[in-house]
């Protein structure tokens, strides 16, 4: 087997890969001087409604940011608990927490993703809401968590960062509460080049605010509220408009590429894979990242290294509650086992049949 230098992201594919169109985009938004808050945004915001069956979406500066302006909209702030699991980004806990609320962390499952039980035995009376946090392009078995929500009357801000067109029974990540978040950072499997993001509601009033909020809570001359500058670039949102037309084949490439690894790494008894795509009818999952747990996972991530295959522990390989400087006093035992034994390999558009045909090998290699 030829050795192949694998990087785990390949940046310079996302612009090369249709570098013409862009530099059209590019060169129209800049003839047109059309910068902040003009129509290729409105035309972006219309487009990405209606690809997740959603009333609004409203371009935001980046996914931390609309999380945090959610918050906010929804009236959430000091006194009020928000759970959240600690299998997540910093980014949706800093939200909670410059929101003025407190986090609440919680277990993830199986699935890496919130956990029903640990969620309902946070709850108290001053928890105002949950964020769950669809990761990896895979949405929570939602049922629970909604049935949680109306019944201690909480609202659902979602963390789909990792998840657009993802979906759990036919509804997509962001839709199942008041607000869901999207990032289009430039790794995220919608990314634009830069920071980008969006929040999406099906709620008139919380819509109407969102868009305040995002300028400065200006409407027209006056300002109705307190708000900040939250606004999605026009340049970014136009070269969006052109990356979601394709994103359904990009889904349907990483799909693909899903399907090859877990037939390919099939039968290794340490391995855990992620659900096959299509094994579960009520879970459609777009593969943000590929992430499998091993119990020799140190030893396997050293030799894919070894062999050229730059892998990742998401987020350094610490829940948020493993932060010490941060200050969480919990022991979540689950999360904490997850962490030691989960490994990203590579998962991109970018990425050939060979490619992951020379990663199965390196795999299959250390388990010889
Ligand atoms: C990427 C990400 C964010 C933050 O998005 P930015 O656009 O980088 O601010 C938040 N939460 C999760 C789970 C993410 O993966």
């Amino acid at each position: 087997m030829t050795r192949k230098e694998i990087p785990f992201f390949n940046y310079p594919f996302l612009y090369e890969e249709d570098k013409e169109k862009y530099k059209e985009i590019f060169d129209d938004i800049g003839s047109r001087g059309a910068f902040v808050l003009q129509k290729d945004l409105f035309q972006f915001e219309e487009d990405l409604a209606k690809f997740i069956n959603v009333k609004h979406a409203i371009g935001m500066a980046d996914g931390t940011n609309s999380l945090m302006v959610a918050l906010m909209a929804a009236g959430i702030g000091q006194g009020d608990e928000v759970i959240v699991p600690s299998h997540t980004f910093i980014a949706s806990v800093g939200a909670i927490h410059f929101s003025g609320a407190t986090p609440v962390l919680v277990e993830a499952g199986a699935d890496h993703l919130i956990d029903p039980k640990s969620t309902e035995a946070a709850i108290t009376s001053k928890t105002k809401a949950i964020m769950p946090v669809q990761l990896n392009g895979r949405t929570a078995n939602m049922d629970p968590i909604v049935k949680l929500a109306k019944k201690h009357n909480l609202q659902i801000i979602e963390d789909s960062a990792q998840a657009l067109g993802s979906s759990y029974k036919g509804k997509y990540a962001g839709t199942f509460g008041l607000a869901g978040s999207f990032s289009f950072y430039p790794a995220k499997s919608l990314g634009c080049f830069g920071d980008g993001g969006a929040l999406v509601t099906n709620d008139d009033d919380f819509a109407t605010k969102v868009r305040l909020m995002r300028d400065h809570g200006r409407n027209g001359t006056d300002v109705d509220i307190w708000g900040t500058n939250s606004r999605l670039d026009n340049m970014q949102a136009a070269f969006l408009i052109h990356k979601l037309k394709k994103f359904p084949q990009a889904i349907k490439k990483r799909r693909e590429l899903a399907s090859m690894y877990n037939e390919g790494l099939s039968g290794i008894e340490d391995l855990t894979l992620p659900p096959a795509p299509g094994s579960d009818e009520n879970h459609f999952d777009t593969f943000q990242n590929y992430e499998l747990e091993s119990g020799r996972r140190d030893e396997l991530e050293e030799h894919l290294t070894k062999n050229g295959i730059k892998t990742i522990r998401q987020w350094g390989g610490k829940a948020i509650h493993q932060f010490k400087k941060l200050n969480f006093d919990v022991k979540l035992p689950y999360t904490e086992q997850l962490m030691d034994r989960m490994l990203m390999i590579p998962m991109n558009t970018s990425l050939q049949d060979d490619d992951i045909a020379y990663i199965v090998d390196t795999i299959r290699g250390f388990y010889k």
